[in-house]
């Protein structure tokens, strides 16, 4: 009798230590490819105007690495698009999560086959498929496709998250079930201080270098601050075994004692709100070349959880005593860094006079002035400055408008917002109005709409703006003359370019049918395959621009 209730003991011991981690949600994940895991970029990690929402997992700068399933599920979608993600594909698995891989080259035949009888079906090479549930089972351990550099890849890797699928909440994919070797500690690189009273836009932080003695980090410097109110920053990157790479850092904790005065995690984080990096970090402090320096505190309007479990202003630091403060920053492994450090109040600041109209966050705010105006919804800024526009006069034909120079531009805005501006002008072909938008000799063409005040689109950056008008068409170019002969594998392709270089849609179509033309830059390209049949052909293409004008252009040829 012994022995049964030894064993009903020890089996019901194993059941809570399985069950005993909540949080995670796949315990164990095959790493999605066959060589050693090597991290090129982390969970959480800053980019602009987005978090990180997964792993880069090193391919060693190679392509066509095959890729395979780290659990068993069922291929859920497949999207395909020319920025972004590229070729990418997305599994769902039987415990609510669903895994994505991104950049990829080819996927299995019979997926490829799908997906362009889809592409097809939609006559559109840019496509984001539901693909059926029982369509494409795949198993642990199956390769699912080959990995490469598609969309918006900065060089070979595969970009893999883990996602709740019901709310598509990106999870940590570190802490959920994917292993990678790690026993190297975040390191911190600095401290920020910013005066909690003032708007982080409209002060410079205190700086502080951070140097190694001991065990922990200490300020290279005395921490004096002309200010009562005081909230903190940090710099700090984190490598893994074997890699040189600085990635981010998982958490980071501000402690006094044992106490938990502010923080946070990156475990969890929704595309909705993924933007919210630009209140997390010191925005301005990066825009102006710094690096990417992370808030502690909550910002003054934020929509993320990844500072959740703080109440209240407790992450204000202390000038009027002396106490000393610990910060604590650790990778998804939890090997741990630990800043040691105490502030105090010396001298006092003075207040400086903003010019311009005050912008209130978490409100509605309309600016407007002679000729232009903006309405901000309530969740567009994370905390409030003052704002001015300045006017250019223009001479050159094509501008319609004076430029209105938005002052401050370096403020991140989170929502689109809507900008309207009149025309000086009267001879206007109101079809063809666009509004262009500068920063950084970056730019942006919208088309234009007219509200009752102006002619309007949306934005959601801040620059210089202007109304243009655009009657000039694409142009259009083949490359192969009239009457031309082609076979299988030969490549067809247009070269598309405009004065604005906004092209709006692209479509070719063979004797009236859609033929799928894949974008390559400035070029789209086909090379001839089983859906061109022998016989001669009149290709046409149609490119339209943001404005809406138009080209068509054609070219008889013949395959043999
Ligand atoms: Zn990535």
């Amino acid at each position: 009798m012994r022995k049964p209730f030894f064993f009903f003991i020890s089996s019901l011991l194993a059941a809570l230590i399985t069950t005993a981690q909540p949080t995670q949600r796949s315990s164990d994940l095959m790493y999605p490819l066959l060589i050693k895991p090597k991290l090129n970029a982390s969970f959480g990690e800053m980019r602009p105007n987005h978090f990180h929402m997964g792993l880069d997992l090193s391919t060693e700068a190679k392509e066509n690495l095959p890729v395979q399933a780290p659990a068993d599920g069922y291929i859920a979608r497949i999207k395909i698009e020319s920025g972004g993600f590229g070729r990418a594909i997305y599994i769902n698995h039987p415990n609510g999560t669903t895994t994505v891989y991104a950049h990829m080259n080819r996927f299995l035949p019979a997926v490829e086959t799908y997906l362009e009888k889809k592409q097809y079906e939609q006559e559109s090479w840019k496509i984001d498929l539901s693909v059926p549930a029982g369509l494409f089972r795949v198993k642990r351990g199956q390769i699912i496709g080959y990995s490469g550099n598609t969309g918006s890849s900065e060089g070979p890797h595969l970009h893999f998250e883990l996602r709740d699928t019901k709310t598509e909440h990106c999870l940590n994919p570190l802490t959920n079930g994917i292993s990678v070797e790690d026993h190297v500690s975040p390191e911190p690189k600095q401290l920020a201080f910013y005066d909690y009273d003032k708007s982080i836009y409209e002060q410079v932080p205190m700086l502080i270098a951070l140097i190694k003695k001991g065990d922990s980090y200490v300020p290279a410097s005395p921490i004096d601050l002309p200010f009562e109110k005081v909230a903190v920053g940090i710099l700090a990157s984190d490598r893994s075994d074997g890699s040189y790479n600085p990635n981010g850092i998982y958490r980071a904790l501000l402690k006094q004692g044992e106490q938990k005065l502010a923080g946070f995690t990156l475990e969890n984080i929704s595309y909705d709100f993924t933007r919210n990096i630009n209140g997390h970090i010191d925005y301005v402090h990066r825009y102006k070349g710094g690096n990417y320096i992370q808030l502690l505190h909550r910002p003054k309007f934020f929509q993320e959880d990844i500072y959740a479990g703080f109440a209240g202003k407790s992450f204000l630091l202390n000038t009027n005593n002396i106490e000393r403060y610990e910060i604590h920053i650790a990778d998804a492994h939890q090997n741990t860094s630990v800043i040691a450090f105490s502030i105090r109040k010396s001298g006092s600041q003075v207040k400086k006079i903003w010019s311009g109209q005050p912008i209130v966050y978490s409100q509605k705010n309309t600016y407007q002035v002679d000729g232009i105006k903006f309405d901000f919804s309530p969740d567009a800024f994370y905390d409030g400055f003052h704002m001015q526009v300045l006017t250019i006069a223009s001479n050159d034909f094509e501008e319609k408008s004076k430029s209105y120079q938005v002052q401050p531009d370096y403020i991140p805005v989170n929502s689109s917002f809507r900008v309207s501006i009149q025309s000086s002008q009267s001879n206007l072909d109101t079809s063809k109005l666009l509004i262009r938008k500068t920063i950084k000799h970056k730019i942006e063409i919208k088309k234009a709409v007219y509200d009752g005040f102006g002619f309007s689109a949306m934005f959601r950056e801040l620059g210089a703006f202007q109304l243009i008008e655009d009657r000039e068409s694409p142009l259009v170019q083949f490359n192969l003359q009239k009457g031309a002969l082609v076979k299988s594998g030969t490549l067809i392709s247009i070269a598309v370019s405009d004065n604005n270089k906004s092209i709006k849609s692209f479509e070719a179509r063979c004797n009236g049918k859609w033929l799928m033309f894949k974008p390559t830059g400035t070029r789209y390209q086909y090379q001839v395959d089983d859906h061109l049949p022998i016989g001669e052909h009149l290709l046409t293409a149609v490119v339209v621009d943001e404005a809406g004008n138009k080209t068509f252009a054609q070219l008889p040829f013949k395959r043999l």
